[in-house]
């Protein structure tokens, strides 16, 4: 008898998530999702998969962002022929953000192939292409949260809303074989309590193993009031020193729409009114409207902040640039503009435009609003970088850098025992989605207060569910 879980990506590491279940013939593959990382690491991306798409009879993905979903049209170009089950909000957003890693995927090779015909080197194809994407969402099928489905003889699936981003699930699956069942829940990425826009990440009660994300396992997020606080320093203090602009490198999935909500609910007591402020990132403004598409999901204060926005404008000044034009018109502004661009981890995007622009002078700000993963651009800055390198001309950094690690939309070390802890039997748990040091922080702590069995998976490891687990 076999049911086992195989880890292959997002194991002792943050991006490229991907797991894999066998239940004897019967294989379901957990997340398809992009590496991120410096030059190195995203060719990673190019490697063949460590097992055949072709004998995968099922994909199950937890949320569009693309260190979850970014391989899927590459697990389809190399001859995966089954479903995709997701929640609908999911399929929504991934229509976006699929093509635009296609698109973006495309010019990088352009730009590439443009070098190597110069040096007589072989050309290279993109990973994907917009096409490939296009062809991946027919594969979509959608499901809604709490619908349970049998998705391959002995496998049934169930979503629930891990309020990280919308469409943001928890996927937990009954497995059989050979009159023997385990259930295995995978968290996904999990969303923090009381997070503006979103529900509160859904108490699962019972599992066999959990696969638990542990991002921020070893740190502690600043509160909400903190964080609030903290923003509303950076917007009077920019005021108060002479108004320089404001930069926001912004994940185009759910940060963004964070932002606009906090921009729309603290307007005039952050004194937004005297500011321009710009949404310059074509894909986080079809991201937002996908949010607006799916208000049903919203949290009861944010669906009545958003009827009232409906009604009356609460963002005036709010500018969309859809265009490359319009962006490079935002150039010419010297003071009073609040970009948000993407990337996030400014390793690609617009923002990098907006940085070369305004990184130098010391009247400008830039608010890092998420995870910066190593070898970003964005982590050079975190990392309190003095010069950095924008198309091979070294600027220097003059702007002030802050980190509000407050807006995370991933639980803390906190949040993350707090969700474990409704499981009534503590049972096993491998901690993936997490540099080293994040899942060793959490695994003292789930050891230590709960007595949870808890293990860090390994790249490559197999986890059998057919036999007791060892405590260790
Ligand atoms: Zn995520």
């Amino acid at each position: 008898m076999t049911i086992q879980v195989q880890f292959f990506g997002a194991a002792g590491e943050v991006t490229g998530s991907c797991h894999l279940v066998r239940v004897g013939e019967r294989r379901i593959l957990l997340d398809c999702g992009l590496i991120q990382g410096d030059r190195k690491a995203e060719a990673r991306n190019r490697e063949p998969f460590p097992f055949d798409p072709k004998s995968i009879d099922a994909v199950i993905l937890s949320h569009a962002h693309i260190d979850h979903s970014g391989r899927i049209p590459l697990l389809i170009k190399s001859g995966y022929r089954g479903p995709v089950y997701t929640h609908r909000a999911t399929a929504d957003l991934c229509r976006t953000m699929l093509k635009d890693v296609g698109s973006l995927s495309e010019k990088d090779a352009e730009w590439e192939n443009r070098k190597r015909e110069r040096k007589g080197l072989p050309l290279i194809k993109p990973l994907f292409t917009i096409q490939d994407a296009e062809a991946a969402m027919t594969h979509f099928k959608s499901l809604d949260y709490g619908q349970q489905q049998t998705i391959l003889p002995g496998v049934t699936l169930c979503l629930s809303d891990a309020g990280h981003i919308l469409g943001s699930a928890i996927v937990e699956l009954w497995l059989e074989e050979k009159a023997q069942q385990r259930k295995l829940v995978f968290s996904g990425d999990l969303g923090r309590s009381g997070m503006p826009i979103l529900q509160d990440p859904t108490p699962i009660r019972t599992a066999d193993l959990v696969l638990m994300e542990s991002t921020y396992g070893d740190r502690l997020h600043r509160t909400w009031e903190q964080t609030l606080m903290e923003l509303r320093g950076i917007f009077n203090e920019t005021l108060a020193n002479g108004k320089g602009n404001i930069l926001i490198p912004a994940f185009a999935v759910g940060r963004t729409q964070e932002i606009l909500y906090l921009f729309a609910k603290y307007y005039k007591e952050w004194g937004l009114d005297r500011w321009h402020i710009f949404l310059d990132s074509p894909m986080a403004i079809e991201a937002t409207d996908a949010y607006a598409r799916n208000s049903e999901l919203f949290d009861d204060e944010s669906l009545k902040l958003w009827r009232h926005q409906q009604e009356h404008s609460l963002l005036p000044n709010l500018h969309f640039t859809r265009t490359a034009e319009e962006s490079m018109q935002i150039n010419r502004l010297r003071t009073g503009a609040i970009i948000i661009a993407g990337s996030g981890m400014c390793n690609g995007g617009r923002i990098k435009q907006h940085l070369k622009h305004n990184i130098w002078r010391k009247e400008c700000h830039v608010i890092i609003t998420g995870y910066q993963a190593y070898g970003t651009l964005g982590r050079a800055l975190v990392d309190g970088a003095e010069h950095i390198r924008l198309w091979g001309e070294t600027v220097r950094v003059a702007a002030t850098i802050h980190t509000i690690g407050g807006l995370s939309a991933h639980a803390d070390q906190n949040g993350l025992m707090q969700w474990y802890n409704h499981f009534e039997n503590h049972p096993p748990v491998m901690l993936v989605h997490g540099e080293t040091q994040a899942s060793a922080g959490l695994a003292t702590r789930l050891r230590n207060e709960l007595g949870a069995p808890v293990h860090v998976a390994v790249s490559g490891a197999t986890q059998d569910l057919s036999q007791p687990i060892p405590v260790t």
